[in-house]
């Protein structure tokens, strides 16, 4: 432990890993409080890239942050078939070629005979060859930890019950708390200022298709995990009054999420649901993250679902925040803003697109 560290982050998940690494790297002392080593909300592993144009920025840098620190040796899988109308589909386009992401329309001639003979598409749906990819969840949390370990970042564990628990605020250093969806359990002012819902997914045991499906259509993509099984995950748009409940799997979503596969998916009516899983997901108000001061310390959560591509980039925002680097970042992403907005519905990150 660090006599009196420059910071003390509360929360050990991609978001805090990322932001404990950033400030090491900028030469600052750190120490990391987490409930548990390696501990996050659970995640399928996809890094999503069809985000709205001004979350573009953080998406890019989270790639080269996971470069930078030789973690994409972690990454199983790369590519992704993407289904949309013809309108979004011709705005990701837009998007990815201003950003720099191969993303390209391809036809149904261009599958491969597997493809081509499972999946359905409707009249007015284009489909998307774009460069999404697939992490192994576990093994990148350890190759973050592995990183933080070589950069001298002290790793405490802590069950923190209140923030005057944190022995860094005594300490005189500064606190950021990136404790995801029980962000607003420490900090009562968060808890309006963001909404919690459930993100759920469940795996399937049948021969499902071997690439990552996004169903922008129906609202729902798949994983492949093995050659018999996969995951199916969907938008939940129940918000939670309390992060415990987003444990609580309805087990009829599970079988509507299935239908829609298995309309997408010919062969998938033989798939049977092996297990349920979901947990907590939390985003800003205004669907953005919520980044910034509030009181005495800083916040790093509200992902949306997509910490794998916004918490790194994040981390780099907050961090030339925090050293009064005025970048200039589109709108909503100021980390200075109030954190203040109107409340709306829960929106999935290409819900924005
Ligand atoms: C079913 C499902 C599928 C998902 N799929 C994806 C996906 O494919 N891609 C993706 O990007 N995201 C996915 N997510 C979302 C993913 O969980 C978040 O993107 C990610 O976990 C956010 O990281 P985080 O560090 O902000 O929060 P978390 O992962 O929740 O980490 C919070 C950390 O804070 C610690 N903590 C919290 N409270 C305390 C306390 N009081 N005291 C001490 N420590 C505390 C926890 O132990 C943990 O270490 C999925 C989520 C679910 C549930």
């Amino acid at each position: 432990m660090v006599a009196s560290p420059d910071f003390v982050i509360l929360g050990g998940g991609i978001a805090g890993s990322a932001v404990a690494i950033e400030l090491a790297e900028r030469g600052y002392s750190v120490e990391l409080v987490a409930a548990n080593e390696g501990s996050i909300s659970l995640a399928a592993g996809v890094f999503v890239t069809i985000m709205p144009e001004n979350l573009m920025q953080l998406v890019k840098e989270s790639m080269s942050f996971y470069e930078r620190n030789k973690c994409l040796k972690t990454v199983i899988s790369r590519g992704s078939l993407v289904i949309a109308d013809k309108r979004r589909a011709s705005r990701i386009l837009s998007i990815h070629s201003e950003w720099g992401f191969p993303t390209r329309i391809i036809s149904f001639s261009d599958l491969e005979d597997e493809l081509r003979e499972r999946l359905v598409l409707e009249d007015g749906e284009e489909l998307l060859y774009t460069d999404e990819f697939l992490f192994d969840v576990g093994k990148l949390i350890e190759c973050l930890y592995k990183r933080m370990r070589s950069l001298g970042v002290a790793l405490s564990r802590a069950k923190v019950k209140s923030l005057n628990d944190i022995s860094g605020l005594a300490r005189g250093s500064e606190v950021i708390v990136a404790a995801g969806a029980y962000t607003g359990l420490l900090i009562g002012e968060l808890r309006e200022k963001s909404l919690i819902y459930r993100c759920q997914a469940l795996t399937v045991n049948c021969q499902g298709i071997s690439v990552i499906l996004e169903d922008l259509v129906n609202g729902f993509y798949s994983v492949p995990v093995e050659a018999s099984s996969s995951i199916i995950g969907d938008g939940s748009n129940e918000i939670l009054d309390s992060p415990f409940k987003g444990y609580v799997y309805d087990l009829e979503d599970a079988y509507t999420v299935l239908e829609k596969y298995a309309r997408r998916v010919r062969g998938a009516e033989s798939c049977y649901i092996g297990r349920v899983w979901s947990g907590p997901c939390i985003v800003g108000r205004d669907g953005y993250p919520l980044l910034g001061r509030v009181g005495d310390v800083i916040v790093a959560t509200g992902f949306n679902g997509s910490g794998l591509s916004l918490a790194p980039g994040s981390a780099a925002l907050l961090a030339d925040y925090i050293e009064g680097k005025i970048r200039s970042v589109p709108g909503h992403l100021d980390c200075s803003r109030d954190l203040r907005f109107k409340p709306s519905k829960i929106l999935e990150p290409y819900d924005l697109v």
